[in-house]
C-alpha cells in the first residue's frame, strides 16, 4: 500500500491481522457485498437495553474492509445509537470527500483511512462496513 504512510499502513495492517468486533455470526446478519473488489462481510447490530449499540462482523474482504469493519465495531460498540449514527456519516462523508479528510482525526484509529478517500476504487472498501451499520442502525 503504497497510498497511505507508514503510521496509517501500520493501523491498517494490525487491524487486518487482529480484527476487532471479529466474531462468527449466525444466519440473519446483514450480508455486505462490494462485488468490485470481491468484500462480503456478515455484519450484526445488538443493542442493549439502555440504547448502546454492539457490532460485530465475520466473512472475507480485503486488508481495507476488514481494517474498517474493524474500526467501525472498535469505535461505535458502546455508544448511543444516535451518536453512532452522527458518527457513521461524517467518516462515511469524509471517505467519500463531501467533508474533508481532517474530520476523520477525531476518531482516532479511523484516521489512518484518510488517504483512502482520494483512491475512489478503495473508498467502496472503506466505507462497507459503515455503509451497513447505518443500515441496521436506520432500521432498528
Ligand atoms: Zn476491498
Amino acid at each position: 500500500m503504497t497510498f497511505v504512510d507508514d503510521d496509517a499502513r501500520g493501523i491498517i495492517l494490525d487491524h487486518n491481522r487482529h480484527p476487532r468486533g471479529f466474531a462468527p455470526l449466525t444466519a440473519g446478519a446483514a450480508i455486505l457485498s462490494n462485488p468490485s473488489c470481491g468484500d462480503r462481510l456478515r455484519l450484526a447490530l445488538r443493542q442493549s437495553a439502555d440504547g448502546c449499540v454492539d457490532f460485530a462482523f465475520d466473512g472475507v474482504g480485503c486488508s481495507i474492509s476488514v481494517a474498517s469493519a474493524s474500526m467501525m465495531t472498535e469505535i461505535l460498540s458502546g455508544m448511543e445509537k444516535e451518536k453512532a449514527i452522527e458518527v457513521v456519516n461524517t467518516v462515511v462523508g469524509a471517505l467519500r470527500g463531501e467533508y474533508p479528510v481532517s474530520a476523520l482525526s477525531q476518531f482516532g484509529d479511523v484516521s489512518a483511512l484518510a488517504g483512502i478517500a482520494s483512491l475512489p476504487v478503495r473508498v467502496k472498501c472503506a466505507t462497507l462496513a459503515w455503509q451497513g451499520a447505518l443500515d441496521l442502525l436506520l432500521a432498528g
